[in-house]
């Protein structure tokens, strides 16, 4: 008899392993109570990424004369750009779900929990079903952390969920938080014009990167005017009139006609009957997995941001993925485990950054020995060509072996550029495997070839 296989959460890990599990034979449910694609779709990378593409193209308009182009002056058409979002959602929707149905998986409209260690129940709109299971995914997300200090309003006062565009477009807005969603916001509206003020509880943004990529990134908000309050917490937000008042913990106050609180996430792990199965949560309510994204109950797996590890959409859907093999006893010996710390990572500004790997200051700081190359755009023929020399990449590997470590990557088209590194850091390739790699001229990705010299 087939594998009965239950998903509760359709986002890039529930439909990842139910494409992979279907594939491999098993009988698939993939319970979800909003829109199969999951928040990936609806509220985070895709809308996000989709504003920011808007965001960019008026931001390079603006430097059109630089192309030898007449300069350019774009309005922004807020309705337009909402459509764009819907139809980009909406078509990413539909292939998502004609995959799953091509592959005769079914997928369950409602909110699922467990209600016993092999048995999830749903509340449908037409009722309650209970669906039984050999092994079940827990995969249900997160969604953005709200502290009792603030109120969003969806109107001025926003989540990032409310701001697809929000109701109305911020003259001045003030992003709490400087992570990587804060600078993504930060990156948008100032792109479509609106002054910015960005609460920076450390003393960089991007608390957690590369002081060099950080610093490029602050250069660059800087020159657009962008205000930094930083080593401030903001303890309020609150509704002044047509104004919104963020007070920090050190007295400073930020004035603004909107803010955005971008100061992380929580896990949806709350009314899912983890109890009722056994299932371990830990203090932050994530549920611990080992490195099958297995929970301490062996069948139950969980998997993307629900499992605490790197809340990314790509890690998400490749743990789905290899659920699905362990699920289906895929898994060997030499079967290859997620490694998250070769998780290729991207930050979409302007200048883009992208980092894999080992990071430079990180090794540095743990007095490990490692050759860094680093080179700038401006030696590259096709970023004077693109008329944008900002930037650099560099290349970290093992100065004994020359196994490639990391990369950095800070400049236009870092996301994709940095997939060359990634490969290399994934299959140990060598320094003088991408030296002597034939790369395309003119073109960014001989910036790497010089880099890993
Ligand atoms: C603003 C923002 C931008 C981002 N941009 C990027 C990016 O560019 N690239 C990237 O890789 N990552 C990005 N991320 C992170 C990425 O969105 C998440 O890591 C990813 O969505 C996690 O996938 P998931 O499968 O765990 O869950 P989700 O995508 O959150 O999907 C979970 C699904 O479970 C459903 N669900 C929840 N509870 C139940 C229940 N009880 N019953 C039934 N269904 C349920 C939900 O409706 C949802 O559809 C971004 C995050 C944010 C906040």
């Amino acid at each position: 008899m087939a594998v009965r296989f239950v998903i509760v959460g359709g986002g890039p890990a529930g439909n990842t392993a139910a494409s992979y599990a279907a594939r491999l034979g098993a009988q698939v449910t993939v319970v979800e109570r909003d829109v199969v694609g999951g928040a990936a779709h609806l509220w985070d990378c895709i809308p996000s990424k989709a504003m920011i593409a808007t965001g960019g193209a008026m931001s390079f308009s603006r430097r059109a004369h630089g192309m030898g182009l007449a300069d350019l002056q774009p309005a922004l058409d807020v309705q337009a750009m909402k459509s764009r979002i819907a139809e980009i959602e909406g078509r990413l929707n539909r292939s998502i779900c004609d995959l799953l149905d091509d592959q005769g998986i079914r997928v369950l409209r409602g909110t699922g929990r467990l209600l016993g260690p092999h048995e999830v129940v749903v509340e449908t709109s037409d009722g309650t079903e209970t669906v039984g299971a050999d092994a079940i995914l827990l995969c249900t997300g997160s969604r953005p952390r709200v502290p009792d200090w603030c109120a969003p309003d969806g109107d001025r006062v926003l989540t990032t969920r409310q701001s697809y565009p929000p109701p109305s477009m911020p003259e001045h807005l003030v992003v709490i938080g400087s992570g990587v969603t804060g600078v993504e916001f930060v990156h948008m509206f100032s792109s479509f014009g609106s002054d910015v003020t960005l609460i920076v509880s450390r003393q960089q943004v991007l608390p957690n990167k590369d002081p060099e990529v950080a610093a490029a990134l602050e250069d660059e908000f800087l020159s657009r005017g962008v205000k930094l309050f930083k080593g401030a917490r903001a303890v309020s937000a609150e509704r002044e009139g047509d104004e919104v008042v963020v007070r920090c913990d050190d007295g400073r106050i930020a004035r603004g006609s909107h803010a955005l609180l971008a100061i992380g996430s929580v896990p949806n792990s709350d009314g899912l009957g983890l109890e009722t199965a056994g299932v371990e949560v830990d203090g932050g309510g994530y549920v611990p997995i080992n490195h099958h994204c297995q929970s301490n109950i062996a069948h139950i797996y969980a998997a993307g941001d629900l499992s605490g590890k790197l809340p990314l959409s790509s890690v998400a859907a490749m743990q789905g993925r290899k659920i699905a093999e362990h699920v289906m006893g895929l898994h060997t010996r030499d079967h290859r485990h997620l490694d998250y710390d070769k998780a290729a990572q991207a930050i979409f500004t302007e200048p883009e950054i992208a980092e894999v790997g080992i990071a430079e200051a990180e090794a540095f700081a743990s007095g490990r020995k490692i050759r860094v190359t680093k080179v700038p755009f401006s030696a590259s023929a096709k970023a004077l060509i693109n008329d944008d020399p900002r930037g650099f990449a560099k290349i970290l590997s093992d100065p004994a072996t020359g196994v490639v470590l990391g990369g950095a990557i800070v400049g236009r088209h870092a996301a994709e550029l940095i997939s060359v590194i990634a490969v290399a850091v994934t299959a140990h390739l060598k320094v003088t495997d991408i030296v002597e790699s034939l790369m395309v001229h003119p073109s960014l990705s001989e910036l790497l070839a010089d880099a890993a010299e």
